[in-house]
């Protein structure tokens, strides 16, 4: 007790421990456990059978595709697939649960003993994944305050999650930030989920603790739920941490709760403490039995895993020779990195491509909030506009009303050049017509430029471009010019 004392002295420097839970829903056409629909918006309890409902005599049978999603979320967070699979019932009686208990795995999870690597500032950090198991999740009870009610929806009961469980290695609400940005990331990689935590196809619950700076024994930790957003998460465990510090550093204690964060007042509430914490009692599901699998199936999900966001990344930066930046912009979304490396494909210049990329066409994808399959643009079709760029055909300027144009319309950037007569004009004749006006009308800048003041050229380029209706090559403008006076 005395050194207990002596290490909460009030001067005692504190650090964080936090370990996170990640529920992910699993998009399968259908529940895991009963051939419902698995969708989200439906008409209430319209997507419900005797299964999913819990009535009597109704038998579970294991959807294949969520095992299948599990193994893949296993394989892809570096993990151990487990060879002997078992489902358990977690007992516990709430109105949106209409079986009293939830099936989901304890002791044989599909996957464990994984590592997501995370980078947090300029440092990568190993974070370890205890499990990750398939269960249910449970239906919505929707609070009708002007009936004085609440109504459960039981559409939700049945559907695919999986849980995922970090060791306590997180330090620091930015940490568990920055993981949850990787996992989504990854996670959205795999095409199992849409990784919405808007839905609530991604749900997120946090535990804390704190402890003197190298102690080794993990402090009191509390659970917080109910963060709507990763940021949320963030700001929550900052509060929840500052809470921990002051209680610790005034001789008080934490004690082990589960507390609903707050978001408008920006607080943790007490939800249940740990005298009133379930006994789940788990014990094997008697109507699923327990299978084994094959290491040949494991084999093949391996093989067709995509190629991840961060090795995605790095072949960017060596085979692309992208900047950091640009390349976490275009992997962090994998339909833009695909478009992306398609129009490479079409025309070589990565730089190039990639300042397209994440300037112009990123810009219209987030305005229109869409994805950039939706575009009316492909990613060859973007190519040549480049192309006709950099080959002067047109000037950049102009090559982005075209982009904005081919966006409205679909239509290709020639068709468009052509239509409205966009080439630039290159001819030395027709432009040295337009130089000539413009040198007769500006007497007083040529003198300047004759005695020694060539940067005043710049105003008759800009005269001569203006006449052009913004047609004529710059850089030809700039050469004839100074040839025309220095000859004249
Ligand atoms: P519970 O039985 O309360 O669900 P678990 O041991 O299953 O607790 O852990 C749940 C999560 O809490 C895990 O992510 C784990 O890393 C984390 N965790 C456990 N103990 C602590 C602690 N003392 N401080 C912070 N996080 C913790
Ligand atoms: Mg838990
Ligand atoms: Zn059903």
């Amino acid at each position: 007790v005395a050194y207990k004392e002596a290490e909460f002295n009030m001067s005692q420097q504190f650090e964080t421990v936090i370990g996170l839970e990640v529920h992910l829903q699993l998009n399968t056409k259908t529940k895991i456990f009963c051939s419902c629909a698995n969708e989200f918006g439906s008409l209430p309890n319209t997507n419900v059978c005797p299964v999913c409902l819990g009535l009597p005599g109704a038998l579970p049978v294991l959807n294949h595709q969520a095992l299948l999603s599990g193994i893949k979320v296993g394989l892809a967070l570096n993990s151990q697939i487990n060879s002997f699979i078992k489902f358990d019932r977690k007992n516990y009686y709430y109105p949106d649960s209409p079986k009293g208990y939830q099936i989901s795995q304890y002791d044989f999870p599909v996957a464990h003993k994984g590592f997501l690597l995370i980078k947090t500032g300029t440092q990568e950090k190993r974070i370890g994944i205890t499990r990750a198991h398939l269960e249910e999740d449970a239906g919505k009870l929707n609070h009708e305050n002007a009936l004085n009610c609440s109504l459960v929806d039981f559409n939700r009961t049945g559907t695919p999650l999986i849980e995922i469980v970090t060791e306590p290695d997180l330090s620091s609400p930015q940490e568990a930030y920055d993981y949850l940005n990787t996992l989504k990331l990854t996670l959205e990689y795999l095409c199992v989920s849409d990784c919405d935590m808007e839905k609530g196809s991604l749900r997120c619950d946090a535990n804390v603790s704190i402890r003197p700076v190298g102690t080794k024994t993990l402090g009191t930790k509390t659970e917080l739920k109910n963060m709507n957003s990763f940021r949320s998460v963030k700001v929550a465990l900052e509060y929840e941490i500052a809470r921990h510090t002051q209680v610790i550093s005034s001789g008080g204690k934490i004690v082990q709760e589960t507390l609903l964060w707050n978001d408008e007042k920006g607080v943790t509430v007490t939800m249940r403490s740990k005298e009133q914490a379930h006994d789940y009692r788990y014990f094997p599901d008697p109507d699923l039995v327990p299978f084994t699998i094959d290491y040949k199936l494991v084999d093949s999900i391996k093989a067709e895993l995509p190629e991840l966001p961060q090795a995605k990344f790095i072949r960017f930066v060596q085979v692309y020779g992208l900047s950091d930046y640009d390349a976490q912009v275009l992997v962090a979304n994998q339909a833009i990195s695909d478009f992306f490396e398609a129009a490479v494909k079409e025309y070589a210049q990565a730089k190039k491509v990639a300042n397209w990329m994440t300037g112009a066409i990123l810009k219209e994808v987030n305005e229109r909030k869409i994805d950039i399959r939706e575009l009316k643009i492909t990613p060859q079709a973007l190519a040549q506009l480049i192309k006709s760029v950099e080959e002067g055909v047109i000037s950049n300027l102009v090559g982005k009303d075209v982009l904005t144009e081919m966006l409205n319309t679909g239509k290709l950037a020639d068709a468009i050049i052509n239509e409205k007569g966009l080439a630039q004009v290159s001819d030395d004749a027709a432009l040295l017509v337009i130089i000539d006006e413009i040198i007769a009308q500006n007497p007083g800048v040529v003198e300047q430029i004759k005695s020694g003041k060539p940067s005043a050229a710049g105003f008759l380029v800009g005269q001569a471009m203006k006449k052009s209706g913004g047609k004529a090559n710059p850089k030809k403008l700039n050469e004839l010019i100074t040839r025309r006076i220095s000859n004249a």
